[in-house]
């Protein structure tokens, strides 16, 4: 080291003005009574959501309710991207990085079971069915959480160092107006960053939250590096010659073709991926063919999914997939027509990024921050933004400590609850990575 920087005393005296700064912009004492001032709002915004849940890409009343307030709030905002998502853009009085906070807006086609006084008994239509629609997945928490996390930073933009984006997406689960298969389609995340999201400042890093039944009220949850499995669905038909059932010869047999392709594709998982790499899955959810007993139909349709926490055996199985399939059916002499669709890669959260917002994570949930012992089997479209920029995606409990956690209705169910007074803890969360992650570097 060169000897610029000697200590003189004019430089000790710089270098006190300087740690007096740091401490100043780290006293955040002021963040829990902010909280709560408008945690009953947030709470109340919840349940307007929840009454009122929307399908991916139809999520038009939440997205004006989400625009309404961050404009009232003096937030620059940008509506309809990737469809429906609400862009706004906080800048804060001191100089420092660009960080976005994501949120999801969309509902599932579920009916709620549920018999809260605000559940749902919203229909929505999906791929031209009308279904039933719930928030079955906690995206109703998320869109106020973050909404509130916006006012708290709005009102309290003076001790914000660098620009908050914050970003309302559509479509997480999936679009209601797009059929999966239609691969060229993008939506959710992938539709948010055509469209600019993480462009417009330039984003450094970015940061979600995402709701837990079965992990108590108010807790935390974060791993390192991997944490979600992908998701990559497909569909496999198999296409042979209608014949009568006394007589198979006389046709060829799709059906038998088929069960040698359900048990082909588990020995991908078996016999051609690196185990010691990690975890992967093939499942057939669905197989379809045939109307009567007595005759061998001309075509079977299987529809699947494959999950890994590994992106080298999501490769490997998505690229030897495929052939095998294509292989088998030749061997029966079907025709094999395959199509795969990416749902979300494997969601990573920045090692280094992590490691540096524990401390945030603590001072949102005082002793009550755990790091996760393995990566979790959903998978998240989080991982988008994640593959662009450093991300962190954390968990955060949503059932009442004093209840059983293994008897708690998992996301998705129709009895799926998210408790009420969770909510502040994740308000907390996104306001202190904004005010943490500046200081990062000094704070570890
Ligand atoms: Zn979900
Ligand atoms: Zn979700």
């Amino acid at each position: 080291m060169s000897n610029r920087f000697r200590a003189t005393p004019l430089s000790i005296a710089l270098l006190a003005a300087l740690t007096a700064n740091i401490a100043h912009a780290a006293d955040v004492s002021w963040v829990d009574p902010a909280v709560a001032q408008v945690n009953q709002e947030v709470i109340d915004v919840r349940h307007t959501l929840h009454q009122n849940p929307e399908l991916g890409n139809t999520e038009v009343k939440t997205a004006a309710l989400v625009a309404d307030h961050l404009k009232a709030l003096g937030i620059d905002v940008r509506t309809q991207v990737g469809k429906t998502g609400v862009v706004g853009v906080l800048k804060g009085g001191l100089p420092g990085p660009v960080m976005a906070l994501r949120a999801d807006m969309d509902a599932l086609p579920v009916k709620e079971m549920t018999g809260l006084p605000y559940a749902s008994t919203a229909t929505g239509v999906r791929l031209g069915k009308t279904v039933p629609v719930m928030h079955a997945c906690g995206h109703d928490t998320h869109t106020a959480m973050l909404l509130g996390a916006a006012k708290v930073l709005a009102q309290h933009r003076d001790q914000v160092a660098g620009t908050v984006v914050f970003l309302f997406q559509p479509a997480e689960e999936g679009a209601a107006d797009v059929d999966d298969f239609q691969t060229d389609t993008l939506i959710g995340a992938q539709a948010m960053i055509r469209d600019g999201a993480l462009d417009s400042p330039k984003v450094e890093a970015i940061f979600g939250v995402h709701v837990m039944a079965g992990y108590p009220t108010g807790h935390l949850y974060y791993k390192a590096g991997t944490v979600l499995n992908s998701s990559d669905g497909f569909r496999i038909t198999l296409k042979g010659r209608q014949t009568h059932g006394s007589a198979p010869w006389s046709g060829v047999d799709p059906i038998v073709a088929s069960a040698a392709v359900v048990n082909g594709l588990q020995t991908l998982v078996s016999r051609r991926v690196d185990l010691s790499q990690g975890m992967g899955v093939i499942s057939v959810g669905t197989i379809n063919g045939g109307a009567a007993s007595n005759i061998i139909p001309e075509t079977v349709e299987m529809t699947g999914t494959i999950r890994s926490n590994s992106p080298a055996i999501r490769d490997t199985l998505l690229k030897k997939m495929p052939p095998l399939v294509q292989g088998i059916s030749t061997a029966y002499e079907t025709e094999a027509n395959v199509l795969v669709v990416n749902h979300a890669p494997v969601t990573t959260n920045d090692p280094d990024l992590t490691r540096s917002m524990v401390k945030a994570l603590e001072l949102a949930a005082p002793g009550k921050v755990k790091e996760l012992p393995a990566s979790l089997s959903p998978s998240e479209d989080f991982s988008y933004y994640a593959q662009k920029v450093p991300g962190l995606f954390v968990f955060l409990g949503a059932t009442p400590a004093d209840q059983d956690m293994s008897k708690a209705p998992n996301n998705h169910s129709p009895y799926f609850t998210a408790d009420d007074a969770t909510l502040a803890t994740g308000v907390k969360a996104h306001v202190q990575f904004v005010l943490n992650y500046p200081q990062r570097n000094t704070a570890r």
